[in-house]
């Protein structure tokens, strides 16, 4: 249902992003990834992608915590693939502290890639978009986008700041044929959060395996992982027909976690 059109997927190399980037070229999308990792991995991705769904797949590793970065990715996508019709804000950090002990280079480099990368993002694609008549633009923020947890102040805000940002540029957008909307995931069991269950299970002198019933016992009533396919699926929606008139939405999957 996406043949012809150009879907940029960021921190696509690993976790949620390569499952939205998967499911974006199964619907027939040509893909940009980005994102970091082995070149030689990377790499067999990018081919394995384009022959498995006979998409056309490129990569640019591009550093998204800088304004440049971002700008120069959207340009490669439309120079490359010849435009940019699908925008997903996907990379993100995460680094937990209290507030008092936060580091500050933390809390920058948070809100550089988890917030301002989403600005900088949206910035460079809408005239495309715009100019077609047709787009989608949809930030991956988070269950934290909508509720606090102790240690996370920089990603907290930041993922609330992106809620904030998909809300203006939705009702910016709003009669342009552009559609803009936020996924919010609970937990996902991606390197992101393994990092997370590792460093729990070593203070806790437990397992990962224990640690990771307890993460899901402790915010979801749902006791299983949200998994990147869902989320493909979930994008794969919002870039279909059906969703024309969803935008400025913050969509939860999250196995209950904010229905409390
Ligand atoms: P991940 O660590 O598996 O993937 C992150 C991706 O971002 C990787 O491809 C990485 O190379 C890339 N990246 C990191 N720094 C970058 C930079 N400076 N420039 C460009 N790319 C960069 O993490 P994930 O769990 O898949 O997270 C993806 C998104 O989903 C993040 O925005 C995260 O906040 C959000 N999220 C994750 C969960 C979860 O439980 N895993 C829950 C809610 C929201």
């Amino acid at each position: 249902a996406l043949k012809g059109k150009v879907a940029l997927v960021t921190g696509s190399t690993s976790g949620i992003g390569l499952g939205i980037a998967r499911a974006l070229a199964a619907e027939g999308a040509d893909v940009m990834l980005n994102g970091f990792g082995d070149a030689g991995e990377i790499e067999a991705l990018r081919v394995g992608l384009a022959q498995e769904f006979s998409v056309k797949v490129g990569y640019d590793g591009a550093d998204l915590s800088k304004a440049e970065g971002v700008a120069g990715l959207v340009a490669k996508t439309q120079a490359t693939l010849g435009g940019l019709d699908v925008l997903v804000n996907n990379a993100g950090i995460q680094f937990t502290a209290p507030v008092e002990d936060f580091p500050d280079a933390k809390w920058d480099a948070i809100i550089a890639l988890n917030l301002s990368a989403v600005f900088h993002g949206m910035k460079a694609a809408i005239p495309g978009m715009k100019a077609k008549g047709w787009g989608r633009i949809i930030n991956i923020a988070s269950a934290h986008g909508l509720v606090a947890s102790a240690n996370k102040v920089a990603y907290v805000a930041a993922k609330h700041g992106v809620l904030g940002a998909t809300k203006v540029a939705a009702i910016e957008l709003a009669n342009s044929g552009v559609t803009v909307n936020a996924i919010c995931p609970g937990w996902v069991l991606t390197p992101l959060v393994q990092k997370q269950l590792e460093d729990r299970a070593a203070a806790n002198g437990t397992d990962v395996e224990a640690e990771k019933k307890k993460l899901l016992a402790e915010k979801q009533p749902m006791l299983k992982f949200t998994t990147p396919e869902h989320l493909g699926a979930l994008t794969v929606f919002l870039c279909s027909e059906g969703a024309e008139t969803m935008t400025g939405v913050a969509h939860s999957m999250d196995g209950g976690w904010v229905a409390q």
